[in-house]
């Protein structure tokens, strides 16, 4: 099978001239090795300032003021057009481009100025950080000499359910649909420019991904391909890669250059933040390759690859990873016992405030349910809580504890191995760590504990000591 290489261009790299340039010289260095994809996120910050644009709106705004605001976005991408676009029939066809899609979204401003914000709305507007920069990145293409040709993902490209701001592909419809849609380019050595972060639902609604969501687009499109060319999806990242800690904490902290899908997925599910948690899935069901490289120092030796196997050689733990900053939940008291379906009740009353939980635990006693969430939500949670007709009684008390963090020890090679977790709780003894709260996931993947954040460097340079760097000797 031929090689398809699937480049995941993020914000950062489409942030400057000197970027946009070295994103040329990533192209020329794989063109002839096989096909190329690129799939792109919106300009560096454009997010954010579309963002902004909501909220200013929404908030007690006249249309005049919107307005106002929405173009100094226009400008923002007219003068990346004007900067980057020379040749004069591609400047004013991206000038021409960019009216229209600015008059898209300035017809939104009455209902975003005067009714009530909702999800659908604000996926819609999202979506032009990505229709814009993938368009104008495209016509960089075409004006430095490269054939190249623009595809927007909600031209039937990404079929998703109507999650609106988390949305999920419906795969079955995209494996058929995007080898339709990009096989006449490829064919032709065209390469496909494709728009990250949004798709359409199938009724025609505009819906995201999530934030970060361009590297679940990326490895989508290699999902679709995979049955007809070697897929490997690119990420180019800030980074080398996945780290064994948080070099913050710990200064030995070093590159993972191998790692299977189920550990990378812990560890970017665990705050690394370094790629959309989603993305793994995706690549895993079709065995598809996927590397991050670091785009500042594109050529060199050390990436991290994540396959099937990863690598079984290296040490059981590949990394000790950890969300800093986390509030603790604890909901008790005996009559919880009697009570049935009161997590169930915990979980839809936190899950209807769209707050987020990453850690549960619960006592065999049933006297308590204790969750971690992110610590920007810990008074809220506390608060939807003590305020709901359920636990608003005097029989259950509700405790919130800031201050605390989460870590978790991960690594596929404690499947079926005894005694990781008694030598994690016993280095933690003996860097005298109180630990908090215990979760281990069935899958046997990692570890989880929660501790007080004062401990947290303490934790982690002992777990490191112990696991990465002496091989749980
Ligand atoms: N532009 C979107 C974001 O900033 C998607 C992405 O960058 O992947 O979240
Ligand atoms: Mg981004």
């Amino acid at each position: 099978m031929e090689h398809l290489f699937i480049f995941k261009f993020g914000g950062s790299c489409l942030k400057n001239k000197q970027s946009m340039e070295n994103t040329i010289q990533i192209l020329d260095h794989y063109i002839n090795n096989g096909k190329i994809i690129i799939v792109t996120s919106a300009f560096y910050g454009v997010t954010d300032k579309l963002i902004d644009w909501i909220n200013y709106s929404t908030d007690l705004r006249t249309e005049s003021e919107s307005e106002n605001k929405l173009l100094g976005i226009k400008d923002f991408h007219k003068e990346i057009i004007s900067n980057m676009i020379s040749k004069k029939d591609l400047k004013t066809e991206s000038l021409k481009y960019l009216d229209e899609r600015f008059k898209e979204l300035k017809s939104k401003i009455p209902e975003l100025v005067h009714e009530n914000l909702n999800k659908e709305i604000k996926d819609f507007i999202l979506s032009y950080g990505e229709r814009l920069s993938t368009y104008i990145y495209s016509i960089y293409l075409l004006d430095n000499g490269y054939k190249a040709q623009f595809f927007s993902t909600d031209d039937d490209l990404i079929i998703t359910n109507k999650f609106f701001g988390n949305a999920l592909p419906i795969l079955e419809k995209i494996e058929t649909n995007i080898p339709l849609k990009l096989r006449s380019a490829l064919d032709k050595n065209i390469i496909p420019i494709i728009s990250g972060y949004y798709g359409v639902s199938e009724d025609g609604k505009i819906t995201t991904l999530g934030r970060g969501g361009t590297d679940f687009s990326a490895t989508i499109v290699g999902y679709a391909l995979s049955e007809i060319y070697d897929v490997k999806v690119i990420f180019w990242k800030d980074v080398y890669g996945l780290l064994s800690a948080n070099p913050k904490f710990e200064c030995h902290a070093k590159l993972v250059e191998r790692v299977s899908f189920k550990e990378a997925k812990e560890l970017a599910f665990f705050g690394s933040k370094i790629i959309h948690p989603l993305c793994l899935n995706t690549a895993e069901i079709k065995d598809i390759k996927v590397e991050l490289r670091n785009f500042n120092d594109p050529f060199a030796p050390k990436s991290t690859i994540i396959t099937k196997q990863g690598n079984e050689h290296e040490s059981v733990i590949k990394a000790i990873t950890t969300i800093e900053k986390i509030s603790m939940i604890t909901i008790e008291g005996e009559a919880m016992v009697s009570l049935p379906g009161t997590a169930a009740k915990v979980f839809s009353i936190i899950g209807e405030n769209d707050i987020n939980i990453n850690f549960i635990s619960q006592s065999s006693s049933e006297n308590n349910i204790t969750f971690g969430v992110s610590q920007k939500d810990g008074f809220r949670a506390g608060n939807v809580l003590a305020n709901s007709k359920y636990f608003g009684n005097r029989w259950l008390q509700i405790k919130v504890d800031h201050e605390m963090s989460l870590v978790a020890v991960v690594g596929e090679g404690m499947q079926h191995r005894k005694g990781i977790a008694g030598k994690v709780f016993s280095t933690l003894g003996d860097v005298d760590v109180n630990v908090v709260a215990i979760a281990q996931g069935s899958s046997e993947l990692n570890i989880t504990f929660v501790i007080d954040q004062e401990d947290l460097e303490k934790a982690i340079k002992g777990l490191y000591h112990t696991f990465i760097i002496n091989n749980g000797h």
